[in-house]
């Protein structure tokens, strides 16, 4: 079945861990066998030929480059013209990968219903199609200042989620407190007079609170579950929820193990020995059903590779295609053939006709 991704860092993989993401994920693997500079190597499951195997026929996927004051104990870019040059450099990647016919950038209804309609067609073998993209910023440190906004929306950036791990320079990450920066707020205006699409993932609890206060336009979280079930300040409250319930939001669903697992300890624990499996998900899916009384506003946002591999990801999935066992877990679970559609592709789908540009 179609399925829609709303939050993978395909580009980073690219160029910080120097992947050559139209090679099949073994052939990415195999090439990392001797190295060790980060846990993960050897140990990806994100790459275009099985985006394409596993019906992935579009996703959000990000820019992200950090700025890190001195003493920070995160790793980032010493200047926001760095961490700029940085997601510049991305873009590039994604300009590389159309030119090649392997993705296609969407900005509007129009693209996104041509793109769909290309899907669809079952004529075409999936291998030939390229994976449409939509760009999203995660954490906007990298915005010299609002003027950049404007340039980087001409380009085609259609989502901005404000924060990301840590003190930004717009808005507290995950792992921090306290509300937006002045220059945050200004952000979500200028967000707004663009139209573009807020994601609240990563925001602090106060961040979140005034981020929905000062911002009009659509609201998506794109890679969140649920703190009731899995207790970090990273998770979504229950009150969160009903707000991003209200606002017509849709909730990507993430792979992450530590959100997955209350008792999964960073750099410690191992998928198959704490039990981490794609069901888990299915938890936050129904939690989330549950305060909303129907199954609108889930969906998939898996991160997978987002600073991780298998050794942090649910054991019963070696690579992205993996995400369509869900089809069968939600049938077990009781979801309905219509409700499965809504949350590979169709939530997605209507958020996105809704609020992208004609
Ligand atoms: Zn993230």
């Amino acid at each position: 079945m179609l399925l829609v991704d709303a939050h993978l860092d395909l580009a980073m993989n690219a160029l910080e861990w120097n992947r050559d993401l139209r090679k099949p994920v073994q052939a990415i693997r195999q090439r990392e066998a001797a190295l060790n500079d980060k846990p993960d190597r050897g140990k990806g499951t994100v790459s275009l030929p099985e985006l394409r195997k596993g019906e992935i026929g579009l996703v959000v996927a990000t820019q992200i480059a950090r700025y890190v004051a001195p003493g920070s104990p995160l790793n980032g870019w010493n200047s926001p013209e760095q961490a700029w040059a940085q997601t510049q450099g991305q873009l590039a990647w994604y300009r590389a990968m159309e030119a090649a016919g392997e993705m296609v950038q969407i900005t509007n209804v129009a693209e996104l219903d041509a793109h769909m309609s290309l899907w669809s067609d079952k004529t075409r073998a999936n291998e030939d199609k390229p994976v449409g993209y939509i760009l999203s910023l995660e954490g906007a440190d990298s915005l010299i200042d609002l003027s950049y906004l404007e340039t980087a929306y001409a380009y085609g950036l259609r989502a901005v989620g404000p924060a990301h791990y840590g003190d930004g320079r717009y808005a507290p990450g995950t792992g921090m407190s306290g509300p937006l920066k002045p220059a945050g707020k200004e952000l979500l205006r200028e967000m707004d007079r663009l139209n573009m699409i807020l994601d609240v993932t990563h925001l602090t609890d106060e961040g979140f609170r005034e981020a929905l206060d000062i911002f009009q336009g659509p609201v998506w979280a794109s890679h969140h579950n649920c703190r009731a079930l899995v207790s970090h300040q990273r998770q979504l409250t229950d009150d969160q929820i009903r707000e991003l319930i209200r606002r017509d939001a849709v909730i990507g669903g993430v792979f992450d193990a530590w959100m997955l697992h209350n008792l999964w300890e960073r750099g410690v624990s191992d998928p198959r020995a704490t039990g981490v499996r794609l069901a888990h998900v299915v938890d936050h899916f129904d939690h989330i059903c549950d305060l909303a009384g129907n199954a609108h506003h889930i969906a998939i946002g898996s991160d997978l590779d987002g600073g991780y591999g298998t050794e942090q990801s649910p054991y019963d999935l070696d690579d992205i295609t993996g995400l369509q066992r869900l089809t069968d877990i939600l049938a077990d679970r009781g979801y309905s053939e219509a409700d499965i559609e809504r949350i590979f592709h169709g939530n997605w789908l209507r958020f996105l006709r809704k609020n992208l540009p004609a």
